[in-house]
């Protein structure tokens, strides 16, 4: 068959990942979406522009403001990075840097009866997908606990999986709550974090910030927009139009750019793991708990004023068009499936890989630890198309 290896992505003679998505993706799912947004913001500046003295003012003051507010902003999310996640001292979070020999021992003592290979794949994943620095994993425990969520048990943020950076791309950190640990299996948790760190080989967090950046000259435009209507030159209910038509087509083109980035790090999990059902079940459980917590919530809220909480309502097409950041389930579960049907052998071949290096470790655990995961085993061999 020719499926041996999903070109343009893996390279023919060393099975190693060249890249995450090719220059077209690239351009349409996020060179398009911001060329969007700033033209958006430079029609707003045109309209603007003859009050303040024509285009040729207008556009060096609001490209400094922009260049400012870049700089804040990135320093303000770097700081950000730093104090909360770098330099914790909240004990919300145990951080694993797993480069040092210590803590790759104290994770294995704390989960590696139920994760007995999570360390090794890990260094492996990072390794596969280029990173330039391997991700510190953070175990979160409670980590909205100041918002008095954890009155509801610490759920809120027990399935959490996510990354971040600091602007520059550096000091990236893997999210995971310990909630998602225990309930998600080896193969599950796997694809979870190689989509993750897809999102660090992708720039996706700093690519963010710039997006963030803009904000402010966007505020500014807006209420200039504004004041100028209601003071007399502009049209007041046109500028409203505008300015209420361009905040949404904004977050529209924010949400097709995320959604795009998540369906190109699911991509990555599968190239890297070649797990693409354990990434649709990882969706499948993290969603099913994201929405029972919510619930959770909601229901608290509700009660603790003595009132009855509302049913929850569906989300309509149009807002998931204009706000979703994640593509829904379905559809990322089609694309993964589209991508096994494409590349059968690679990636019954990756997850054999797996499935060995596991099935090697769990023999190799004492008895009790190997019950624990015998379900996994189970798992595995039966997904383990390694012929
Ligand atoms: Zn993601």
């Amino acid at each position: 068959m020719a499926d041996a290896i999903p070109s343009p992505f893996v390279d023919e003679k060393t099975g190693a990942i060249r890249q995450f998505q090719t220059l077209p993706e690239k351009i349409k799912g996020e060179y398009l979406p911001d060329a969007g947004h700033i033209g958006i913001l430079g029609v707003k500046l045109a309209m603007l522009a003859p009050m303040i003295g024509g285009m040729v003012v207008a556009a060096p003051v609001a490209l400094g403001f922009w260049a400012l507010s870049r700089l804040g902003v990135t320093k303000a999310v770097d700081m950000v990075h730093e104090k909360l996640l770098l330099k914790h001292k909240s004990g919300d979070f145990q951080e694993f840097d797993f480069t040092n020999p210590k803590d790759r021992n104290a994770f294995q003592v704390k989960f590696g009866a139920e994760h007995p290979t999570f360390v090794d794949e890990y260094l492996h994943l990072a390794k596969a997908a280029n990173l330039q620095q391997v991700p510190k994993v953070f175990v979160i425990e409670q980590f909205f606990k100041k918002e008095g969520r954890a009155t509801l048990g610490g759920l809120v943020s027990d399935y959490m999986a996510g990354t971040t950076t600091r602007p520059s791309g550096k000091d990236p950190v893997i999210m995971l709550g310990k909630g998602a640990l225990k309930e998600l299996d080896a193969g599950e948790l796997r694809a979870v974090v190689a989509h993750e760190m897809t999102h660090v080989a992708l720039d996706h967090p700093k690519n963010g910030v710039k997006w963030l950046a803009r904000m402010p000259l966007n505020g500014i435009i807006n209420a200039s927009l504004i004041v100028a209507a209601i003071a007399g030159p502009l049209p007041l209910l046109p500028v409203i139009g505008v300015v209420i038509a361009s905040n949404v087509v904004g977050r529209a083109l924010k949400s097709i750019k995320s959604r795009h980035q998540e369906e190109m790090c699911d991509r990555g999990a599968a190239l890297m793991t070649g797990g693409t059902g354990d990434l649709t079940t990882a969706l499948t459980k993290i969603k099913t708990a994201m929405v029972k917590m919510k619930r959770i919530e909601t229901e608290y809220q509700y009660r603790s004023q003595g009132l009855e909480p509302p049913k929850p309502a569906e989300t309509s097409w149009l807002n998931r068009f204009i706000n979703a950041s994640h593509p829904s389930n379905e559809r990322r579960d089609t694309l993964l499936k589209d991508f096994e049907k494409e590349n059968p052998q690679y990636a019954a071949q990756k997850r054999g890989f797996f499935a060995t290096q596991f099935n090697k470790a769990a023999a190799r655990l004492a008895p009790p630890a190997q019950k624990l995961v015998s379900s996994f085993v189970q798992r595995f061999a039966s997904n383990s198309l390694a012929a």
